[in-house]
C-alpha cells in the first residue's frame, strides 16, 4: 500500500510530515497511514501539472500518442485487478465482486477514452459554412488545461477513472484528490501511471482532507477546471470558488431518484431491480433509486416479496464469499444513516424491515438493509439523500400521479420506470426530469452513455463523448481571404 503523495512523477511525504489513518470499515482497524497534503503540496502539484501542460508538451502529443499511455494504464490496472479490488474492499467495505467489477470498469474507461483520443486526430477541425464567401471558418477543440479532480469515496478507483481518463485523453493534465476515507486505489493508479512512463506532472495525486487539500485545489489560480463528484454543499462551495476566476466546472452531485413500478410489472423482476437500485454498494450510490412508487394493485404483494428477499441478503465482510452487503464506508456515514432512519421513524415512517445494526456484528459499520413505508411526503426521509441501504416505498394510482410524485424533488440525477407497456414506459421516461433514465431496470451504467444530473444534481455530463467534451474548449478560427479588401475605413 502506497502512503505518499505523487507529485511531478515522484513520491513524497507531505510538507509538514502529517498523515491520516486508513480504517477498514469491516473491522474498524487502522490498517495504514497516508500523507495528508498541505496547501503547499497542492501548489507543487498544480505547478507540476502546469509545466506538463504549458511547457512539456502533453497537449501537443497526438491523440494516438496519448492513447498509448491510456491503453497501457488500462493494461496495468487489469494486470493487478484482483489485488486492487482487494484494496478497494478493505478501504471502502464493498463486497469483493462489486470491487472487482469496478476495477474492470475503470480499466475499460481508460480503453474507451484511448479510442476517443485517437478520434480527435481523425476529426480535428469542423468547417463552418458562412454567408460571406470571403471568409472561411473552422472550429477546433483544444484541452482546457490543468484540471483539479476531486472525488468521493463510494467508487474510489472508478470515479478517478471517470475523470482522469477523459481529461488525459483530451490533453489536459490533472491534480487528483481522492476522498480522505478511501485513498488507497487512487495512489495505485498513480503507481500504474508511473510504471507505464506517463510523463512527470501529467497526473498528480494529493491525498488529504477536503478542507485543506481540496480547498487548496479549488482556490488555486492556476487550475483551469474543477471536476467534482460529491455532495451538494461541497458542490456549491466549488461553484462559488470557481466563480472568482471563472474556472470551468463539472459537478456530479447527489440525488433522491424515483423508481416507478406499474401494475403490469412482473413482481419478482421489480423486486430484483428495486433491490439492485438501493442495496448495491450498500446504497452509497448517487443514482440509487431510493424512492419507490408502486401502483396500488401490486403494492401489497410487492412489498411482502421485497421484505422477504431483503431479509435474505447476506451481510458480512466484503472479502467473504457470498456476501452481498458489506459495512458502510465509515463510522460517520453509519451514524448519519442511522440518524436518518431514526428521523424517518420520528416523522411517522414504519420500518418494514431492517433499520438497525445486524445481530452478531458488534464491530464494523454494518447496517441491515432497510425498507421504510408510510414515509410522509414532506419528510427528509422522502426528500433528502440518505446514502445508505434505505429505501422508502409508497403507492400511486395513476400515471399522472406517478410522474408528479417522481418529479417532485430538488434533485434530478436518475429515475426508473418498470412496465410491460413499452409506450407507457417511454412516455414516463420522457416526462421524468432527470439526466439518467432506466426502463425496466435500475443502475446499469455504461462508459459509452452520458452521465449527469438535472436540477441540483449537477452540471455537465461525464462518460461517453460528452465526458471528453468536459475537458475541451472550442476555438473558432476565421480567415479573411488573402487579396480581398474590407473597405470600411480605407476605400
Ligand atoms: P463530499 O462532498 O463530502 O466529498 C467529496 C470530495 O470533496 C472529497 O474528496 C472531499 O475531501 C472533498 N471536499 C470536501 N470539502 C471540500 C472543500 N471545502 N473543498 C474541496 N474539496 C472538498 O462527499 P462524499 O461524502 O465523499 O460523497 C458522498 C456524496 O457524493 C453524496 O452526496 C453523493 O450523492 C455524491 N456522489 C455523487 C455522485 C454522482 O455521480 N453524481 C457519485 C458519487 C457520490
Amino acid at each position: 500500500m502506497r502512503s505518499e503523495l505523487y507529485i511531478d512523477g515522484k513520491w513524497r511525504p507531505s510538507s509538514d510530515g502529517r498523515t491520516f489513518d486508513v480504517v477498514n470499515p469491516a473491522t474498524e482497524e487502522v490498517i495504514h497511514r497516508i500523507a495528508a497534503a498541505t496547501a503547499e503540496d497542492v501548489d507543487l502539484a498544480v505547478k507540476a501539472a502546469r509545466r506538463a501542460f504549458d511547457r512539456d508538451g502533453w497537449p501537443k502529443l497526438s491523440g494516438a500518442q496519448r492513447a498509448k499511455y491510456l491503453r497501457a494504464i488500462a493494461e496495468g490496472i487489469r494486470a493487478r485487478q484482483a489485488e486492487i479490488a482487494r484494496l478497494e474492499v478493505i478501504d471502502n467495505g464493498k463486497p469483493f465482486p462489486e470491487a472487482d467489477w469496478d476495477v474492470a470498469d475503470a480499466a475499460g474507461c481508460f480503453d474507451f477514452y484511448a479510442g476517443l483520443a485517437e478520434q480527435l486526430d481523425n476529426n480535428p477541425e469542423e468547417p463552418i459554412a458562412l454567408p460571406d464567401a470571403r471568409f472561411t471558418s473552422k472550429a477546433v477543440k483544444e484541452p482546457i488545461g490543468v484540471v483539479g479532480a476531486i472525488i468521493p469515496w463510494n467508487y474510489p478507483l472508478l470515479m478517478a477513472a471517470w475523470k482522469v481518463a477523459p481529461a488525459l485523453a483530451a490533453g489536459c493534465t490533472v491534480v487528483l484528490k481522492p476522498a480522505e476515507v478511501t485513498s488507497l486505489t487512487a495512489l495505485e493508479l498513480a503507481a500504474i501511471a508511473d510504471d507505464v512512463g506517463l510523463p512527470a506532472g501529467v497526473l498528480n495525486v494529493v491525498t488529504g482532507a477536503g478542507s485543506v487539500a481540496g480547498q487548496a485545489i479549488i482556490d488555486h489560480r492556476q487550475v483551469d477546471k474543477l471536476a467534482f463528484t460529491g455532495s451538494g454543499p461541497v458542490g456549491s462551495k466549488i461553484m462559488a470558488a470557481a466563480a472568482r476566476d471563472i474556472k470551468r466546472i463539472s459537478l456530479e452531485l447527489g440525488g433522491k431518484s424515483p423508481f416507478v413500478v406499474f401494475d403490469d410489472a412482473d413482481i419478482d423482476e421489480a423486486v430484483e431491480w428495486i433491490m439492485f437500485g438501493i442495496f448495491w454498494n450498500q446504497g452509497q450510490v448517487c443514482s440509487a433509486t431510493s424512492r419507490v412508487l408502486v401502483q396500488e394493485g401490486n403494492y401489497d404483494r410487492l412489498l411482502s416479496r421485497l421484505v422477504e428477499e431483503t431479509k435474505k441478503i447476506r451481510i458480512g465482510n466484503g472479502l467473504e464469499d457470498g456476501v452481498l452487503l458489506g459495512p458502510l464506508v465509515s463510522k460517520r456515514q453509519h451514524q448519519q444513516v442511522v440518524a436518518a432512519i431514526e428521523a424517518a421513524k420520528a416523522a411517522g415512517a414504519t420500518v418494514a424491515c431492517g433499520g438497525k445494526r445486524p445481530e452478531g456484528f458488534e464491530t464494523g459499520y454494518y447496517l441491515e438493509p432497510t425498507v421504510l413505508t408510510d414515509v410522509p411526503l414532506e419528510s427528509d426521509a422522502w426528500r433528502e439523500e440518505i446514502f445508505g441501504p434505505v429505501v422508502s416505498i409508497r403507492t400511486f394510482s395513476t400515471e399522472e400521479e406517478a410522474i408528479e410524485l417522481a418529479n417532485d424533488s430538488r434533485f434530478g440525477l436518475a429515475a426508473a420506470v418498470m412496465s410491460r407497456d413499452d409506450r407507457r414506459a417511454e412516455r414516463v421516461a420522457a416526462a421524468f426530469r432527470a439526466g439518467i433514465v432506466w426502463i425496466n431496470c435500475s443502475q446499469p451504467t455504461f462508459t459509452e452513455a452520458p452521465w449527469g444530473g438535472y436540477k441540483e444534481s449537477g452540471i455537465g455530463r461525464e462518460l461517453g463523448r460528452w465526458g471528453l467534451d468536459n475537458y475541451l474548449e472550442t476555438k473558432q478560427i476565421t480567415r479573411f481571404a488573402t487579396g480581398e479588401k474590407w473597405g470600411w475605413y480605407i476605400k
